[in-house]
């Protein structure tokens, strides 16, 4: 099973992401976390993206599908796959059919988590995430059970450094100007399910699980 996350940064995509690995055991691949453990490391193209991520942009269209070129390429990729933060761009969406055509796979499902920007801003900056494993809390809407410790590995939980204010709005304009218009391109495939990110989360995944059976 092939499936891919959409929707505008803070939907919810990463939180769905868990449930989904933890119920058909299959990966996520989330470009976001690729290229902050690529920062981390300061490898070049970490170097290289900091710069976009820090200012709220996007990375470069060639950087993000050599990083998908090479991750699909893995092995626990055979049983399928849950893509996080990309596609993001025309161009990327349209190199993913390339390179899943080549590799005689396909998208079975995009699941869309609608959310209007008002409600975005809110759940960024009071996003925490997991230092060991990227699990996303929230100091509000969904709290650690122990404050600073990730439930699930019990890893620090940190806040993101592009996840202020100032650079959410820059995001969601990205978003919007590049990413939103892919909506139609997977609607016009006929695999696009519409959710409203905005229900609980359980029932969130509910939905989800029910979608994908
Ligand atoms: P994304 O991966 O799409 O950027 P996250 O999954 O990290 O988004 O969620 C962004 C923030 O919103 C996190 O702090 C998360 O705990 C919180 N969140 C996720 N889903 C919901 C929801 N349905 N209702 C309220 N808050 C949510
Ligand atoms: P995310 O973790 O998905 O919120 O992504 C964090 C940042 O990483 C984004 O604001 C971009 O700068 C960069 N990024 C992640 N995925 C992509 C992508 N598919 N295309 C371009 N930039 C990306």
């Amino acid at each position: 099973m092939n499936i891919m996350l959409f929707g505008a940064p803070g939907a919810g995509k990463g939180t769905q992401a868990k449930f989904i690995i933890d119920r058909y055991g299959i990966p996520q691949i989330s470009t976001g976390d690729i290229l902050r453990a690529a920062v981390k490391e300061g490898t070049p193209m970490g170097l290289e993206a900091k710069q976009f991520m820090e200012a709220g942009k996007l990375v470069p269209d060639s950087t993000i599908i050599g990083i998908i070129k090479e991750r699909l390429s893995m092995d626990d990729c055979k049983k399928g796959f849950i893509l996080d933060g990309f596609p993001r761009t025309l161009a990327q969406a349209e190199a993913l059919e390339v390179l899943m055509k080549e590799m005689g796979i396909k998208l079975d499902k995009v699941i869309s988590l609608n959310v209007p920007d008002e409600l975005i801003v809110g759940r960024v900056t009071g996003r925490r995430v997991c230092k060991d494993c990227g699990a996303s809390f929230h100091v509000e809407f969904n709290p650690s059970k122990v404050e600073g410790v990730c439930d699930l590995c019990g890893g620090e939980l940190i806040q993101r450094k592009d996840d202020t204010a100032e650079t959410v709005t820059k995001r969601l304009s990205e978003y919007h100007a590049q990413t939103a218009p892919l909506f139609d391109f997977y609607m016009e495939r006929g695999i696009l399910a519409d959710l409203d990110g905005t229900k609980d989360i359980d029932e969130i995944t509910k939905e989800i699980f029910n979608i994908l059976g």
